[in-house]
């Protein structure tokens, strides 16, 4: 078994000064590092019907589509605008200098679909969130919400939590 968290590189400034930047894709190089990942972050859905994984663009499409064959589910990928070809529902979130938002296509998700939302990481929680406003709109029943990594000092993981949603993380980083 590997320690996942040292197959994780961490990138100092990275966008921009002050971040410390949780590169996943070392993580996801590393055959048996990924495999394990993916093992660990579908136990905890293994007894939960999951109709839908929502994968959030983009690391969580790799993570959530790898979640979705483990747990026999579909997968739903939310996207950055102007990315999907069919019409979408928006979600619009908070960034540190303005907003971005998400969108999911209008008929992904059907009343009573059994959705796990999926991304590599968690940090304020305000792309999570906006994945499950998008959930929530289209009815969906959210069963849980995963990722690799929380930042807890960022609080994201809480403000899901306080919506009511089980959330798992496999792997908690100090800092932001
Ligand atoms: P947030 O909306 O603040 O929870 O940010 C989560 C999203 O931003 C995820 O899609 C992450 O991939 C990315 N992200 C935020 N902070 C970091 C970080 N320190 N390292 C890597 N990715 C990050």
């Amino acid at each position: 078994m590997r320690d996942l968290a040292e197959t994780i590189r961490t990138i100092p400034d990275y966008p921009k000064p002050g971040i410390l930047f949780r590169d996943v894709t070392t993580l996801m190089g590393d055959p048996l590092a990924f495999e394990q990942a993916v093992d660990e972050m579908a136990a905890p859905w293994r007894e939960t019907v999951v109709d839908q994984v929502i994968g959030i663009e983009a690391r969580g499409f790799v993570l959530g589509g790898a979640l979705a064959m483990a747990l026999k589910a579909g997968f739903t990928p939310v996207r950055k605008p102007g990315k999907l070809p069919f019409d979408t529902i928006s979600e619009d979130y908070e960034l540190e200098y303005g907003t971005d938002a998400l969108h999911m296509h209008v008929d992904a998700i059907t009343e009573g679909t059994r959705v796990l939302i999926v991304d590599d990481l968690i940090a304020t929680g305000g792309t999570a969130l906006a994945a499950v406003r998008l959930a929530r709109r289209a009815n969906a029943r959210i069963v849980g919400a995963s990722f690799l990594v929380d930042l807890p000092e960022l609080g994201g993981a809480e403000h899901v939590r306080n919506e009511n949603i089980t959330v798992n993380a496999l792997l908690s980083f100090a800092g932001h």
